[in-house]
């Protein structure tokens, strides 16, 4: 598939809008007209995993990192950059990075934490924004309502709750002429037309909108598609940074930081707070999130589950009677390939391949 088509399908579930305005997401190198077949999913794209895509004839790199972020006032081989960037561009390699987007997503990375240790029904942690909703309203014939409702409902419009396919039909009366140029699908030229019609009413987040106007309008019989779009005061879903939940069953900070432990195949991991605390409540920021301590105390967690822990965070925390568990930066984030292959995987057309280049920086002696 075409590497537009591709970023669409990523983009429809996981927005550029989404991530921080300091972050820099999306399609970092590339050609959106490429063919892609091959992907290569990794946390970052180093030297090494550009050898590797190369040996592996990958078309497209998916990172969780950006490839730039700083920066850049030139592209040259004298630069370590640049030349990574020569080297992708001879090579025909696109490299895409999907960071606080991916992590602020729902069945992002945060999320996909969540999953792999089990702790359900989370809540977000520190919201950056809510979902706009709107109102379309779109009259059609009587004979195509069926058709009509279908198309919405498959692109994802009418979602209240854990309810889907959710419209309101009023019955009514529909007029119209056509005039010179025009191929009407009912009536004749010049002649005032009276048809039966339904007015469907619906409610679709912004993010999906675009995507529902056009399988409605490829639905739609008519020529020209009458319909009408209503911005609402209501609030959709919230989005953030950093999930909570209450467990299921509460366990010790050193129980479940030895499950953490075991679950991230780690060798070490270092612990703030009495091991012996019974921990009811946890919260997560996968990456460096030591800074949503206070936040995720106010909320009622125990514990925050992070990485990147510096001194003075440690002792803050011990002063305020919180617990926290540094599993890494770069373990709470490798698991990216894991959740990125999962999504791609439904993509018929590419083949996606996890790095096997371990890149983590440290070593444990
Ligand atoms: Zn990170």
């Amino acid at each position: 598939m075409k590497l537009k088509s591709l970023i669409k399908k990523i983009e429809s579930k996981y927005p550029t809008s989404l991530a921080y305005d300091w972050d820099n997401v999306g399609l970092i190198v590339g050609d959106t007209e490429e063919e892609i077949n091959k992907v290569l999913v990794c946390l970052e794209a180093n030297e090494d995993i550009i050898k590797e895509a190369i040996d592996k004839n990958i078309d497209l790199i998916i990172t969780h990192h950006p490839f730039i972020f700083g920066k850049m006032r030139k592209i040259t081989t004298s630069d370590f950059k640049g030349k990574l960037i020569h080297k992708l561009i001879k090579n025909n390699i696109a490299i895409y990075s999907m960071h606080t987007n991916f992590d602020i997503a729902f069945d992002g990375l945060n999320d996909y934490f969540m999953e792999v240790m089990g702790f359900e029904n989370s809540k977000v942690l520190d919201v950056t924004n809510t979902e706009t909703l709107y109102k379309v309203v779109v009259f059609v014939p009587k004979t195509h309502e069926m058709v009509l409702r279908e198309a919405l409902g498959r692109s994802g419009a009418g979602h209240i709750g854990n309810y889907s396919d959710c419209t309101f039909n009023i019955d009514g009366k529909g007029t119209f002429k056509p005039l010179e140029g025009t191929n009407p699908f009912i009536g004749e030229l010049n002649k005032v037309e009276e048809v039966d019609e339904v007015r469907i009413e619906t409610i679709v987040p912004q993010r999906i909108l675009g995507g529902v106007i056009s399988a409605m309008i490829k639905a739609h019989p008519y020529e020209e598609v009458a319909y009408d779009l209503y911005k609402l005061e209501n609030k959709g879903s919230v989005v953030g940074l950093g999930r909570v939940a209450a467990l299921n069953e509460s366990m010790t900070l050193k129980e479940l930081s030895m499950m953490i432990k075991e679950k991230l195949s780690m060798q070490t991991l270092r612990v703030v707070g009495n091991l012996d605390k019974k921990i009811k409540k946890v919260a997560v920021v996968t990456g460096s999130g030591s800074d949503l301590a206070k936040k995720a105390q106010r909320t009622g967690a125990d514990v925050l589950i992070t990485g990147d822990v510096k001194y003075h965070d440690a002792q803050d925390a011990v002063d305020a009677g919180m617990c926290l568990i540094d599993c890494n930066h770069f373990e709470s984030e490798d698991i990216f390939k894991d959740v990125m292959k999962r999504f791609l995987d439904e993509v018929e057309e590419i083949e996606v391949i996890k790095s096997e280049i371990n890149i983590n920086p440290f070593s444990i002696l």
